[in-house]
């Protein structure tokens, strides 16, 4: 048995934060791994996602050259080699979080499946029935999740494609069906289909990113119907086969049946926290298959096992796994009075479809029942009249943001916009430090950009909510 002053389940963007912190701080620091050092993120979601997503961008830029009044005989284009440089991007990224790199860093490295054998003692099979026995005072777990899969008739005897599969990919397929709308099928039904692939989106709510703002949803389904791709909302799948390298998927929309065929089937139908294997009754550590329950702090109900990222339930994000670990580290470092809460400010979102969909806070829908209908202001500026849309044909989207009425105090926003994710900030920032929407409209915004939308919106705490009253007033 080898004893540790902290041992770190999972090297994914969690895992990853307190081992490299914790050995800077001088820990004896060991961090054990089953798969792919550099976690989900590196390996099977952001980086692979977001590098075909690029190569998409480029080829669609291709494909429109002509509204923008370049002339060009109609290219034809392999995409197969974007599949490549996902893999060679993934290789590239992984080298700086493997074990030689995390060596480098003073951390120890251990290859294999952990599982408690209790509270302070672990399990770790290196290779088919082998086990190390590990030790250690503190634990921290931050060991993921997976592709949840819904209990579709037919579906476990079919060979569909997962976040984890779908990379490995070697030719774009003619007909992509991606089941489920949130982010990660959203991106990928997107990047697919401009890559060459017929897409079929298929989703059991309301529409594209059920969980956004309802007016991304009308943005979002237009441009991907114009796009090509086939949208099928509000559909359960109730029946999946293979046969002769083609999926049928049955549908049920509005009380039709559908029969939908498809060389390739992406299941993008939500993620579970990976607390089967970890053994966690035998730590006695308080779980469910939404995740490990954790204080304010990420310890679980044993005060010297922490859990971060995405294993103690939704949302799921990278930089949120980093913040819990960011805070983890900290308390580690710094036990005792000066532990760190997790940082509870409200968390940016961002889908990194074309348009990207970004939004901070709550919703429209969860402010009014939080606060109210009446005790809120609106806030929405549409592209159609900004000057920089405008000039790069990009109007469909718009800055919305919710305010308390009169202080004019963010409590949410979305923007719809082709750089989202870059503008988001301005208004995360303004929350963070209590900023109300009215004093932005004071930053000299520079013109022409999309970001001149978030002043516009500034702007109109005075038109839309300060004049009128001050008009009914005087009448
Ligand atoms: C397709 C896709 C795209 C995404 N895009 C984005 C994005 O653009 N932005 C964003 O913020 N987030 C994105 N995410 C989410 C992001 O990848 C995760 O939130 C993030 O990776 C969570 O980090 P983590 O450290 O909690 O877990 P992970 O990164 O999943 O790391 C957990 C590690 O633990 C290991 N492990 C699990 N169990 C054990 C065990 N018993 N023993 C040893 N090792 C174990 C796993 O092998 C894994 O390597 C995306 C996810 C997907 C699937």
């Amino acid at each position: 048995m080898t004893h540790y002053q902290l041992v770190v389940i999972g090297a994914g963007a969690g895992g990853l934060v307190v081992a490299i912190g914790a050995s800077k701080a001088g820990k004896k620091v060991l961090l054990i791994e089953k798969g792919h050092y550099g976690g989900d993120c590196t390996n099977f979601g952001c980086i692979p996602s977001k590098t075909l997503i690029a190569s998409a961008e480029k080829a669609h830029a291709l494909k429109e050259g002509k509204e923008y009044g370049i002339e060009f005989e109609t290219p034809q284009f392999k995409a197969v080699k974007a599949l490549e440089r996902v893999r060679a991007m993934i290789a590239h990224v992984r080298s700086h979080e493997d074990p030689p790199a995390l060596d480098k860093l003073g951390v120890k490295t251990l290859t294999g499946l952990a599982s408690f054998e209790n509270p302070h003692e672990l399990n770790v099979e290196v290779t088919d029935g082998k086990f190390e026995k590990i030790s250690a005072d503190k634990i921290v777990i931050a060991a993921g999740s997976h592709a949840f899969i819904p209990p579709i008739e037919g579906i476990k005897d079919a060979p569909y494609l997962t976040n984890e599969t779908i990379f490995d990919l070697k030719e774009i397929p003619k007909q992509l069906a991606v089941l489920g709308a949130g982010p990660i099928g959203c991106e990928l039904a997107q990047a697919f289909s401009r890559l060459g692939s017929e897409v079929i989106i298929i989703e059991s709510l309301r529409g594209v990113m059920p969980n956004e703002d309802p007016d991304v949803d009308t943005v979002m389904a237009k441009r991907f119907q114009d796009e090509g791709i086939k949208l099928y909302t509000r559909c359960d799948a109730n029946l999946i086969s293979y046969k002769d390298g083609k999926f049928l998927i049955c549908i049920t929309e509005n009380g039709e049946h559908h029969d939908i065929e498809a060389e390739a089937l992406l299941v993008s139908t939500g993620r579970r926290p990976n607390v089967a294997d970890l053994k966690l009754d035998n730590a006695r550590v308080e779980h469910s298959d939404k995740g490990i329950v954790v204080d304010a702090y990420g310890r679980t109900n044993q005060s010297h096992i922490f859990a971060v990222g995405d294993i103690v339930g939704a949302p799921f994000f990278t930089h949120l796994a980093e913040n819990h670990g960011r805070a983890v580290l900290t308390s580690l470092i710094l036990p005792g009075p000066l532990m760190k809460k997790i940082d509870k400010q409200a968390l940016p979102r961002v889908t990194f479809t074309d348009p990207e969909v970004a939004s901070v806070g709550l919703s429209e829908k969860q402010a009014k029942e939080m606060y109210g209908e009446n005790k809120l202001a609106i806030y929405k500026v549409p592209f159609e009249d900004l000057d920089r849309a405008m000039t790069t044909g990009r109007t469909e989207g718009y800055v919305k943001v919710i305010t308390k009425k009169w202080s004019s105090k963010i409590v949410g926003a979305t923007i719809i916009a082709p750089r989202a994710g870059e503008m988001l900030p301005e208004l995360s920032l303004a929350m963070l430090y209590n900023i109300p929407l009215r004093k932005l409209a004071r930053l000299i915004h520079p013109y022409p950009t999309f970001n001149a939308a978030i002043r516009k919106a500034a702007d109109m705490w005075l038109t839309q909510t300060i004049l009128p009253k001050l008009r009914g007033k005087k009448s």
